[in-house]
Formats: structure tokens, C-alpha cells, sequence
């Protein structure tokens, strides 16, 4: 019998238990690294994988025994554990946590027989479905040829992967400029060279529309979808598929970044500035820095699409450390809507509930209906109203757990917290008063939906056909395809909703795109508010005439009450350029993200005093460790919406020059902040995070 041998093991360790690394275990026999197991934790069993082979060959301490080893697994490949090695470094996390957290939660369930038997399936089904054979066939039949602008891009991507470290391309087109198309040829060249393609898309709801469009063009390759929605067993399916390289193409969203692919020669990241690539609890990453980080370690080719590119990939566009390919027209020529900004200071002052619409928008849609066109009116607020509140004492509806407003939804007549969920039928008469007559102030999607009812009528004086969809209106399986295919079928008129429907729908029918209240980003105080609206108006405005006829007659109109601010001046030119120019200069002067690299450091407790209080002994720690000259602490502030829950909610910026200097100065600071939470004065606290490249502060 041969000696027992020492295996590091990265198991899913709780954060505050402060272990990072990899755990000490003893094996029978060797295990490859990367090999699926089971291992004793304290009084649990827990998954791990092993994360280097052997170790220390005669440890002096006795180790716990690996209690089963999945080894039907093909063991998790070198390049997938320097990635979530990067992870776990890059986001403070540990690598057992990120490991853990991004497979698929059935392989937990399953023991190595069990397993043996779903990879035998899985081969079988896969083998029963026709041949590779008719690929390039069925490729060649219906891919349309490309426009100079396409095929150049191309050629350059093609360039690109030729070289012996593939570098990342910035495809820059607005919507309908034919990007899916330059991806889809990408696509097929890294498998015509025997690689697998891996392409992210920010919605849930956007990957069956392009899986379609990917199955239709490359029949007989096997194609699969990675995201949350799936059941856990079909996520299971589609994941071991990838990981067996028996997929060719792996569609999904940000938790498709981590899919172990043995082949992979191209990474897409398509709108690649949309924040939902940030994941926003646990471990915070970023997809899109992790494709293009992940595209240097596989030497496989990263394609970030967008018509509005992030800041920070445009800077780096800019440097010439990302291949900028340009797409500068619509396909088939198709104008873009020419931009109507209204004047809101302007418009006749009305009474009452019409004040959102302004008259000449009105007459416009108006006008759709009668020539049978669509219209889309966007609004980013869901609800009836966002508060109600009493005429007579002034009461309003504030949530008992939240320092926010709770929302009134007409339809079924509650109150709803956005934020802890807090539901109630609505009072009939003032909780304070008593008196009958509350109510609401602002308005959102129901209530838009609700007044255009009344406002708009058929040139055959019907009242128009307006829908509505938003996460309320969607929460049913189905409901969403089902109001989609109504809009595409023409039974709709005028569909209103949240930047839900600005999302990638092809709706050929809009000719006019409104945005009746857009201001309230241009004063934010997060610095990333006026790049995300500038992104949300144009991507609003690209549902408007991508029927080509009728692009040339197509508007997108912005009702605003500051004409005159430069973003609605860059938008009217649809010119991305120069707000990102003029952007990029403020965000120099102000020393900000792209010139600096930011982190947040949270802390939610009972009290904002308890958690102001961790967050300030945080401060004092920082002052006293090497590197803390290089970082600048800002004070302590709550959140945007301080109470959630009954959980307060404080927050400290983190600012560096330097990218690395904040990295080191973070891997020696929240270790120490482990110990720190131990001392009983900050014991009240209920949980601290670290937010590295935050997305919104
Ligand atoms: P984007 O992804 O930039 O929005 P798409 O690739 O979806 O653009 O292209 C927009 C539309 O134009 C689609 O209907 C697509 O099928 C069509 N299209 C794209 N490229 C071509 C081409 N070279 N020739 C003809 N039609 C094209
Ligand atoms: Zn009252
Ligand atoms: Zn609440």
C-alpha cells in the first residue's frame, strides 16, 4: 500500500472565516489538480477541488482524509484555475468561494457514479444529433456578404488571432450596424480552427434570440446557454457539454464567463458597457475585465461590442492597448432618428395628471397611430406613483424598514417597497388622519400606461392599444414573449415601458422612441450616472427605424427641463465621441475612473453610528500599514437609500492612482479587517464587503 499524500484543496470557505487559500488534505492516492472532491469542514462535508496536486510529501501535522473523489470529472483545466485564481485575488475573495460559487450548484448533489452517468448520457444524446459535416455548407448558405465596413473588421479580428498573443478588438457600431453579424463570423472561424466560442450577452432575455440566430447559421454544431433561469439540471447539462468540449458555442450571461472550455479561441462580450456584467453581491467581478483578462491566459481572441463602449474601454481603445473596428452606418443605409429634445420649461402649464406628456409629443404619437406605425415610450420608473401622500397632513408612504418611499401600484391597489418588499393593501383613508382624500405624486409605468389610454385614440376614434412591459408586467414565464409578440404582430400601438424594452429587441415597426423624464441622472452624485443615461437614451432610440423604409422618418424624442446640457447636445448629434471626449476630460480633472481606480468598502449594521464606527476604525488601521500612502480614504458615508431592511448602510471610497498599489494595499488592509471585527466594539456590525472597480458609488 502506498504511502497517503498531502492534496490543497480550495473549498467553499465563508469569508469571515478568513482562510483564502487552499486547504491541507490527505489522499490515498494522487489527484490531479482540478479534480472534483468532497472533503470534511469542521462538522460538515463540503465540495473543494483540488487546487494543486501534491504538497508537502510528509506533513507534520495528520491531515483530514478527502472523503470522495469525483474523478468522472474530467478534472477543471490550468487556465480555469488561474482564472478563478485571478478572481479570487483581484475581488478579495476566497479561491474556494469564487471556484465553488460559479459551478454548477447540481454537481454538489451528485456522487462520481451518478455523475458517470450523466456524462455517458449527455455523450450519447450529443452523438444521436446529426454531424459536423453540413456546417460550413449551412454557413456558407446563409451568411449574407459582408459590407466593406464588416469584412474589414473581420480581416482585422482574423489579423488578430493570428498572432501568437491575440489581442482585444472594440467593435464600435451602433445598433444595426451589422456587430452580430461581424460576431457571428468571428464565431465561425474559431470553429472552422477547432475552437470553441464563448459570447456573453447582458440579459437573461436576449440569450434565446441570439441563440436562434447562432443555431439557424451553424447547423449540426452544438450550441448551449449558461444562465440562471435554466433549471439546474439543464444548467448541469449545459455546463458539462462546455466543460467536455462537446458544445462548440457557449451563450450566457455573466456567470458564462467562468464555463470551463478546453477549446476556447473567442470571447464576445456584446454590449459590453451594460452594468449587469457586474455582479452586484458576493463576489462583485466583472465579466467583461474577466473575458479580456481571461482571453490573455487562453490565447483566445476578446470581441467587446457596443455603441456606446464603457469609458473605460473607449480610454483604452484610445491608448492602442484595444483594436478599435469601427461599423459606421446602419445596415441597408437606414438613418438613425433624428433627436427631438422638448423643452419642458416651454410647455404650457397644465393641471393635474397630463404634465408629464407635453403637447407636441402627444400630437406625435398622435400622428403614428394614424399612419399605423408603433411608437415606444420609455420611462424608468415602474409603478403607478412613485409615493402617495395625504393632503391634509402631509403624511406619505414611507417604508417602515427602508428610508425610501413605498410605490403605489393602482392594479392591485398596494404599496411596495422596491427595496425589502414590503407589500400592503393601500389605506383607504390617511393612517394619520384619517382623511379619504391621499393621493399619488410623480408617476410610472402603469400610470403613463393608464393616461396615454385616455389620451390617444384611432383615426376610427377607438381608444389606441398601448402595453406595457416592465418587471411587473413580466413577472409570469412567458408573459414577456407573449407581450413581445404582440408588438411584433402589430397589435400594439404604443408600448410603454423601463429600459427593459430598450434592450436589444428588433421592433420593426417603431418609428418613434420618447423619453419623458430622463433628467434625473444628469444630477446624480454617482460619476457614472450621465455615461449610463447617455448609453440608455441612444440604445432607446436604436428600437426606431431599423425598418430601413422607414428609418428616414423615424424620431426619438427627450422631454427635459435642460435643453441646453451638453449630453442631450452630444445626443442629438448621435455622436458618442464627443460626450465620451468631453466625459473623459471631466473624469481626468476630477481624478476619477478611468485616471483612478476605485474600491468601496461597505458595512451594514443596526445603526448607522455601529457601522459608521467599523468603517472608521477601518480608516485607522489603513494609516498604519505600508502602501497606505498610496491610496486616499474619503469618509464615511450611507448609501443612496441608507436603511434597507432595518439595516443601515454606510460606505468609504477607496481611491488610487494605481491599479496595483490598490490591489496590494487591499490584500494587506481586509485581512486585518477579520481580526478588527473580532474586537467586541465592532462586533455590531452585521456584514462588511469590498467592492473593487464598483459599477455605481
Ligand atoms: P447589430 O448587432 O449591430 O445591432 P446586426 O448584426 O443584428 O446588427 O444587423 C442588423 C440587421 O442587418 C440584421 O437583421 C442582420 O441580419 C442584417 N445584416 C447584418 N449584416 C448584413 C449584411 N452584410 N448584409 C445584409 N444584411 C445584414
Ligand atoms: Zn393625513
Ligand atoms: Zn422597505
Amino acid at each position: 500500500m502506498t504511502e497517503p499524500v498531502t492534496v490543497k484543496v480550495a473549498v467553499d470557505a465563508p469569508q469571515h472565516t478568513g482562510l483564502s487559500g487552499a486547504l491541507d488534505y490527505s489522499s490515498e492516492c494522487p489527484l490531479s489538480p482540478g479534480t472534483l472532491v468532497s472533503v470534511p469542514f469542521g462538522k460538515r462535508e463540503v465540495p473543494g477541488v483540488v487546487w494543486h496536486g501534491e504538497a508537502d510529501a510528509n506533513p507534520a501535522v495528520a491531515l483530514r482524509p478527502v472523503s470522495q473523489a469525483l474523478d468522472a470529472l474530467p478534472p477543471l483545466g490550468t487556465a480555469w484555475r488561474a482564472l478563478v485564481d485571478f478572481a479570487a485575488a483581484y475581488y478579495q475573495r476566497s479561491t474556494g468561494e469564487i471556484a465553488l460559487s460559479v459551478l454548477p450548484p447540481e454537481l454538489r448533489k451528485l456522487d462520481n457514479a451518478q455523475l458517470a452517468n450523466r456524462i455517458k448520457k449527455l455523450h450519447k444524446a450529443l452523438a444521436a444529433q446529426p454531424d459536423d459535416d453540413t456546417t460550413s455548407v449551412a454557413a456558407a448558405q446563409t451568411a449574407p456578404e459582408l459590407t466593406p465596413a464588416q469584412a474589414d473588421a473581420l480581416a482585422q479580428i482574423t489579423a488578430m488571432t493570428a498572432l501568437d498573443a491575440p489581442a482585444t478588438a472594440l467593435l464600435f457600431g451602433i445598433t444595426g450596424s451589422g456587430k452580430t453579424e461581424v460576431y457571428l463570423g468571428a464565431a465561425a472561424q474559431a470553429l472552422a480552427a477547432g475552437r470553441q466560442a464563448l459570447v456573453l450577452v447582458p440579459e437573461i432575455n436576449l440569450t434565446p434570440q441570439l441563440e436562434a440566430r447562432f443555431a439557424e447559421r451553424f447547423k449540426g454544431r452544438h450550441i448551449v446557454s449558461l444562465h440562471s433561469a435554466l433549471t439546474p439540471a439543464q444548467r448541469l447539462r449545459n455546463w458539462l457539454a462546455a466543460h467536455l468540449g462537446l458544445a462548440d458555442l457557449v451563450l450566457g450571461t455573466r456567470l458564462a464567463v467562468f464555463a470551463s472550455m478546453p477549446r476556447l479561441g473567442l470571447i464576445v462580450v456584446d454590449e459590453e458597457h451594460d452594468p449587469s456584467y457586474k455582479q452586484q453581491d458576493g463576489a462583485r467581478y466583472s465579466a467583461r475585465d474577466l473575458a479580456v483578462y481571461r482571453g490573455r491566459l487562453e490565447n483566445a481572441t476578446v470581441v467587446l461590442g457596443s455603441a456606446t463602449p464603457s469609458l473605460e474601454t473607449w480610454q483604452r481603445a484610445n491608448e492602442g492597448r484595444y483594436r478599435r473596428l469601427a461599423l459606421p452606418a446602419r445596415i441597408g443605409g437606414g438613418a438613425l432618428p433624428k433627436v427631438r429634445i422638448v423643452d419642458m420649461n416651454q410647455q404650457p402649464k397644465q393641471r393635474g395628471a397630463n404634465t408629464a406628456l407635453s403637447p407636441p409629443l402627444v400630437v406625435a404619437l398622435q400622428e403614428r397611430i394614424a399612419r399605423g406605425e408603433q411608437s415606444l415610450v420609455f420611462l424608468n420608473r415602474r409603478g403607478y406613483a412613485p409615493v402617495l401622500h395625504c393632503t391634509d397632513c402631509g403624511w406619505k408612504s414611507g417604508c417602515p424598514n427602508c428610508s425610501a418611499w413605498r410605490v403605489f401600484h393602482k392594479l392591485d391597489r398596494t404599496l411596495r417597497c422596491h427595496h425589502c418588499g414590503f407589500t400592503e393593501r393601500v389605506p383607504r383613508a390617511c393612517p394619520d388622519c384619517g382623511n379619504l382624500d391621499i393621493a399619488p405624486i410623480g408617476r410610472g409605468t402603469e400610470r403613463l400606461e393608464e393616461q396615454l389610454s385616455e389620451l390617444l385614440r384611432t383615426p376610427d376614434d377607438r381608444p389606441a392599444r398601448v402595453a406595457r412591459i416592465d418587471a411587473d408586467s413580466t413577472r409570469l414565464k412567458g408573459s414577456l414573449e407573449a407581450q413581445l409578440g404582440a408588438v411584433h404582430a402589430g397589435e400594439v400601438d404604443v408600448l410603454v415601458g423601463t429600459q427593459m424594452v430598450t434592450k436589444g429587441h428588433d421592433f420593426r415597426r417603431i418609428t418613434l422612441v420618447a423619453a419623458v423624464n430622463p433628467d434625473g441622472a444628469l444630477f446624480s452624485s454617482d460619476f457614472r450616472a450621465p455615461e449610463r443615461l447617455f448609453a440608455l437614451l441612444m440604445q432607446a432610440g436604436g428600437r426606431a427605424g431599423r425598418d430601413a423604409a422607414q428609418a428616414a422618418h423615424s424620431e426619438m424624442w427627450v422631454q427635459t427641463w435642460h435643453p441646453q446640457h451638453a449630453l442631450y447636445g452630444a445626443l442629438r448629434q448621435h455622436d458618442f465621441e464627443a460626450f465620451a471626449a468631453s466625459q473623459l476630460k471631466e473624469r481626468e480633472m476630477a481624478g476619477l475612473p478611468p485616471y483612478a481606480h476605485l474600491a468601496i468598502l461597505r458595512a451594514d449594521a443596526r445603526t448607522p453610528e455601529a457601522a459608521r464606527a467599523f468603517l472608521q476604525a477601518s480608516a485607522e488601521l489603513a494609516l498604519t500599514l505600508p502602501g497606505a500612502d498610496q491610496v486616499m480614504l474619503y469618509p464615511p458615508v450611507p448609501l443612496g437609500v441608507a436603511r434597507v431592511a432595518n439595516v443601515e448602510r454606510m460606505q468609504m471610497l477607496v481611491e488610487s492612482a494605481s491599479r496595483g498599489a490598490l490591489q496590494k494595499f487591499l490584500a494587506t488592509w481586509l485581512p486585518a479587517l477579520h481580526a478588527l471585527r473580532k474586537q467586541p466594539a465592532d462586533a455590531r456590525i452585521i456584514r462588511w464587503a469590498v467592492d473593487v472597480d464598483p459599477s455605481a458609488i
